[in-house]
């Protein structure tokens, strides 16, 4: 870990935070009363898409890391839940590198549990915001080669990013550093699907004091432009399963979900 901070991290528990809101919704301990006061207030839906999001994440890089790919870009880690990236892809991959990145400094308190890599692979984590990608880049190339194909993981984050904060730029400009063969998994709650609960989620989120940018289809495909979309291509989270992988019981979800090659 290179993120110099001599002081402990900061943690401002006067207001919620999207990280302590989703370890909330996910049963965790890492959450304080303010982020609890969102999460109650959210309809039961969201803590099935949170639990269906992870579960997406699980299988994507599952299959990507069964198809060889050893290097994990993954931006918006969250707190550290069980399993964690690197250990699903180390199982399959043990020298696989991970790079973690995300701008809450709760997640930075957490990240020894993100450390702990197989003794072949490494992990590393660099605490940063998405909205400044040159910084994460700058980092994850002292730990992953940028002549070999990457993962990049952007996994329920970039509905914090509104359309005004550039984000498809962000996205656009994080895959142009990226070689053929890499791969962009990205996850992203649905302004479309069910468009009354996806409103009181976002107006509850907003009490809190966080901005949400849900996207219809059309917004999030967009992400993948220019890019092959690996089948089923972008579908809800519990639609997606990779060849070889046990399709999840079919549910309802409000999440949608891709993982696409990068030419
Ligand atoms: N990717 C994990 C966690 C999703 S929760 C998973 O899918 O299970 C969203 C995470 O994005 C939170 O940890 C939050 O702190 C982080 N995040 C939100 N905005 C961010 C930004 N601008 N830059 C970096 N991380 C951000």
């Amino acid at each position: 870990m290179t993120t110099d901070h001599t002081q402990p991290p900061q943690i401002d528990t006067g207001r919620a935070h999207p990280a302590r809101v989703y370890d909330w919704l996910l049963g965790g301990k890492d959450n304080y009363p303010v982020d609890e006061a969102v999460g109650e207030t959210l309809p039961p839906e969201a803590r099935d898409a949170a639990r269906q999001n992870r579960a997406f994440m699980n299988r994507a890089v599952a299959h990507l890391a069964a198809r060889g790919i050893d290097q994990f870009l993954d931006i918006g880690t969250g707190i550290p839940t069980e399993p964690n990236l690197h250990q699903i892809v180390q199982r399959t991959v043990p020298a696989a590198r991970v790079v973690y990145a995300d701008n809450d400094p709760i997640v930075l308190r957490h990240a020894e549990a993100l450390l702990v890599s197989s003794p072949e692979g490494a992990t590393d984590y660099i605490q940063a915001d998405v909205r400044e990608p040159g910084e994460i880049v700058r980092h994850a190339r002292g730990i992953l080669d940028f002549d070999r194909p990457i993962a990049l993981s952007l996994i329920a984050l970039m509905h914090f990013v509104p359309d005004d904060q550039d984000a498809h730029g962000i996205v656009r400009g994080l895959v142009e550093t990226l070689p053929a063969g890499s791969h962009l998994v990205l996850s992203h709650a649905a302004l479309d699907l069910f468009p009354e609960l996806a409103e009181q989620v976002i107006a509850q989120y907003a009490k809190g004091g966080i901005r949400l940018g849900f996207r219809t289809r059309a917004e999030v495909a967009r992400f993948f432009d220019g890019l092959e979309l690996v089948p089923p291509g972008l579908v809800t989270a519990t639609e997606w399963y990779g060849e070889g992988l046990e399709p999840p019981a079919p549910e309802a979800s409000g999440i949608y979900a891709g993982v696409a090659r990068i030419p």
